[in-house]
């Protein structure tokens, strides 16, 4: 039997953070429920073979659902999918819509994972990109979370104005004091139609250099290895197994649906991505992209390469390419920038700041 792996995109958020560029709309509640209806439709229509390994609800702000509504959402998946009893479940969560109401049913609905946006814990910062919640918040709603749930995971943006390296060892230490299992650090992207991106226009907002921001993230990536995460990808850190799994099969190019508005689905060759808009997506419209040979050649090989899994050689080797012809291959492994372990080769996390250029070079 297949295994997959579950998206569910709630594409709602309180208000629009001044950074962001992802699909998310501010919207009452008709709305949200009109969209909860078709979402269920669609889980109902999609079902199919195979167990569910890992399931994923995020956004928007998952965590503004009701009760009521994020009960019909699991409740649709679980009445469709085989689903392990083990399955990794996350919901994403905002600091300011976190209640023990919320934590308790989430509990009741089998999700074992909660993924929480923190971005910073200076006040001043959150407030100038948008943020609605306070540090106070952010560390007491952790604290409250960790009462219901063991693997919380926290999201750090790094880039943003007058945070440096230390700045971030800071916030990450007090997120690892609350019992914090998994940080993803994000670097800050000023995105053209965004808010930030017009006050960086308007000399309004000054994020870090691109200098300053790669020694913030090493000084954060040093840190947080000292503290016994493994980097496990780019830009993810975790404690023994506290990877997420779910994200690890994306890496790994395994099959998943995905579900909602601009959500993506692989079945192992192919993607779809349903359409970004209500109307669109209520009308069942979807974009199908047929990856060619050397597009998923530079798949394989740009998500490998990116966290601990690396690249089989024989993998690409089926696809017709043979990297160790490559002409900077030699050099790399000699230099210990690539490490060759078996049939699979890894990309030694020292250089993960030279990733890009590296990546680029090995491509076909
Ligand atoms: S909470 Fe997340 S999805 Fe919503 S506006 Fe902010 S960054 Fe965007």
């Amino acid at each position: 039997m297949k295994e997959l792996s579950i998206y569910v995109h709630i594409p709602f958020c309180e208000r629009k953070c001044n950074y962001c560029a992802f699909v998310s709309y501010c919207t009452g509640e008709k709305e949200q429920n009109d969209y909860i209806d078709d979402l269920c439709k669609e889980i109902e229509k999609r079902k199919c073979d195979g167990v569910v390994r890992t399931i994923y609800i995020g956004g928007g702000t998952p965590s503004i659902l009701t009760p009521q509504q994020i009960e019909k959402v699991v409740k649709a998946i679980y009445d469709n999918f085989d689903v392990y009893d083990n399955a990794e479940f996350t919901i994403e969560a905002n600091p300011n819509s976190i209640t023990q109401e919320l934590l308790l049913t989430w509990k009741k609905l089998r999700v074992n994972r909660l993924s929480i946006g923190v971005q910073s814990l200076k006040d001043k910062s959150l407030q100038k990109i948008g943020r609605l919640h306070t540090k106070n918040e952010a560390l007491e709603k952790i604290k409250l979370a960790r009462k219901c749930f063991d693997n919380v995971s926290a999201d750090l943006i790094v880039g943003l104005e007058n945070e440096n390296g230390k700045d971030l060892c800071r916030y990450a230490g007090q997120l690892l004091e609350l019992g914090v299992k998994h940080i993803s650090c994000y670097l800050l992207e000023v995105y053209e139609n965004t808010k930030l991106f017009k006050d960086v226009c308007e000399k309004k907002y000054f994020p870090l250099s691109d200098d300053q921001t790669v020694s913030a993230f090493n000084k954060l990536a040093n840190y947080l290895q000292d503290k016994g995460m493994e980097r496990y990808e780019i830009s993810n850190f975790a404690y023994p197994d506290y990877e997420s799994k779910h994200n690890l099969n994306y890496w790994a190019r395994g099959e998943y649906l995905g579900f909602g508005m601009s959500a993506h689905s692989f079945d192992g060759k192919n993607r779809t991505a349903n359409a970004d808009s209500f109307e669109d997506y209520k009308s069942g419209k979807t974009f199908q992209e047929n990856l060619t040979v050397t597009e998923e050649l530079e798949e394989i090989i740009m998500l490998g390469l990116r966290c601990k899994l690396g690249v089989q050689k024989d993998k690409l080797q089926s696809l017709g390419f043979d990297i160790t012809q490559n002409v900077y291959y030699d050099d790399y492994i000699k230099q210990g920038i690539i490490q060759e372990k078996d049939d699979t080769i890894y990309l030694n996390h020292v250089f993960y700041h030279l990733s890009n250029t590296i990546i680029a070079n090995l491509l076909p």
